[in-house]
């Protein structure tokens, strides 16, 4: 690969870089990312980065994991924060390294004001978030001009492990026809059963986009009515979005990755005609 005439950014000696690494392809990294990967003497990555990610580091780099793994607990955020500013004092060359975007349900936000109240210099690499570009890699746009002029993004997991509580489930369903959810596989059923409740239709279709971006990406196409016993009895397994709303319907015509597997693909999708505005 010829590397770009412009410059780009190089870590610092005692900087942090809050880098997102995208849903898990690494063809999605940004090349701040990359280049960031590429020269840190140190990485602090989440469960969610893939190995193929983190086998672009330097021979010399360490790589240090702060997310759960084998069963065990994960690391207190504090101490992933302290760990960082730690590491940056050290005047290591520290890329912390989160799934997606940093900011989108990732707690970047406090590992940087942790950063700020230590006075450690850091930059932000944005990443492609799962809940955005996983949907546009699994052929589901979140917006069609004739569909929504909203979308909603929720995570299924507040910090006590349940449903937030802090989400006003009548108004949402009123006010988004798509919603696209985090973290909602445990608790899809308490979900599906607020926004039926909350008056939508459980003929409305639904995806659940199981690893998306990877080789081991899985595409459940269902409704909102099914949906809980469909993932049962399919066995989806996380990191996982689930996204309700028409839109849905599109990935008939959209579905680029199983075209490539021999589907075809429908210009008109059925059941698109029917949210089409009139004229
Ligand atoms: N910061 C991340 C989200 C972290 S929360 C981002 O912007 O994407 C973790 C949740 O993200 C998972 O429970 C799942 O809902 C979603 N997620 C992350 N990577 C994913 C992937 N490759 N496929 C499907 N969902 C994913």
């Amino acid at each position: 690969m010829k590397w770009p005439t412009f410059s780009l950014p190089e870590p610092e000696p005692g900087w942090v870089w809050l880098t997102g690494a995208g849903p898990g392809d690494p063809g999605l990294l940004t090349l701040h990312a990359l280049n960031g990967i590429r020269n840190a003497d140190v990485i602090v990555h989440d469960t969610l980065v893939s190995n193929e990610i983190l086998s672009l580091a330097a021979a010399g780099c360490e790589i240090i994991h702060a997310g759960k793994r084998g069963g065990k607990p994960s690391p207190r955020q504090p101490d992933i924060s302290a760990r960082l500013v730690s590491l940056a004092r050290a005047k290591r060359r520290v890329i912390r390294l989160k799934g997606g975007d940093p900011f989108v349900f990732g707690r970047g936000g406090e590992e940087a004001l942790a950063l700020v109240a230590a006075g450690v210099p850091f930059r932000i690499v944005p990443g492609i978030s799962a809940g955005i570009g996983g949907l546009a890699h699994a052929g589901i746009p979140l917006t069609h001009r004739d569909v929504n002029s909203v979308v909603t993004f929720l995570t299924g997991h507040g910090a006590s492990g349940d449903v937030p509580d802090d989400i006003n489930w009548p108004a949402l369903a009123a006010s988004s026809p798509v919603l696209v959810i985090y973290m909602a596989l445990k608790q899809l059923a308490v979900i599906q059963a607020r926004l039926l409740a909350a008056g939508r239709s459980p003929d409305e279709p639904v995806a659940i986009v199981s690893k998306a971006t990877r080789a081991e990406e899985i595409v459940l196409e269902t409704d909102l009515g099914s949906c809980v016993d469909d993932m049962l009895a399919e066995t989806i397994e996380p990191p996982a979005i689930v996204v309700v709303g028409e839109i849905v319907r599109l990935r008939a015509g959209l579905d680029w990755v199983g075209a490539m597997a021999g589907r075809s693909l429908l210009p008109d999708p059925p059941g698109t005609r029917s949210f089409r505005r009139a004229g």
